[in-house]
């Protein structure tokens, strides 16, 4: 899920296009139930189903580099991935307020271009930071599958997609989407890889 609208720009503008974006993964407390390395590769998984899957859109490459630092979700002209336990809540929150949705799994944030430039389709993202809900979340019991789903979700916001719907005004084909908004919802069948849907998605970022 996603606090900001994001954009795409591996397709739109190629001159403009980074062509590989460096994330930086923080390693998870214990608590999170997933090991830095085992959330590298989960993301490394995530990566490659949307290459897959809508194989006929050219994506910018995303890496994923294991960091030891706290990487603090802000702009600093970082991608971070973090795992987020104890509170689901922004550094720095005051009181539980300012903290995020507990039914959030994750969150991608984008933030604007510095100079002003509209961040539509046809400008970019220069960063985008993603936490993931390890408050509210036993990742550990809900497993690799639903932990892979989630980062499937969060990485077509990286590549520019808004959710398939407004819940709950969704249709059967935007329902099946990676990119419904709630992509953990219990009666759904788990997306693991992105659905004709969310590839045309892509293909109307052109
Ligand atoms: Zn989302």
């Amino acid at each position: 899920m996603a606090l900001l609208a994001v954009s795409l720009f591996g397709c739109t503008r190629d001159r403009d296009a980074p062509k590989e974006v460096i994330f930086f993964v923080a390693e998870p407390k214990p608590g999170f139930g997933f090991s830095q390395a085992e959330l590298v590769l989960a993301l490394e998984e995530a990566d490659r189903a949307w290459r897959r899957g809508c194989s006929d859109y050219p994506l910018p490459t995303l890496r994923f580099r294991p960091s030891d630092l706290a990487e603090p979700v802000i702009r600093d002209g970082r991608n971070v991935i973090r795992a987020v336990t104890g509170r689901f809540c922004p550094d720095g929150a005051r009181d539980t307020s300012d903290c995020y949705e507990a039914r959030r799994a994750a969150i991608t944030h984008s933030y604007p271009p510095l100079d002003g430039t509209r961040a539509d389709y046809v400008s970019r993202f220069p960063e985008f930071d993603i936490e993931l809900n390890g408050a509210d979340f036993r990742w550990k019991e809900l497993g690799r599958e639903k932990l892979l789903a989630i980062l499937v979700h969060e990485l077509g916001h990286v590549f520019g997609l808004k959710h398939s719907c407004k819940f709950p005004e969704c249709d059967e084909e935007a329902s099946r989407a990676v990119m419904y908004p709630y992509p953990l919802e219990s009666d759904r069948t788990l997306l693991l890889s992105p659905t004709r849907a969310d590839c045309d998605a892509l293909a109307r970022l052109r």
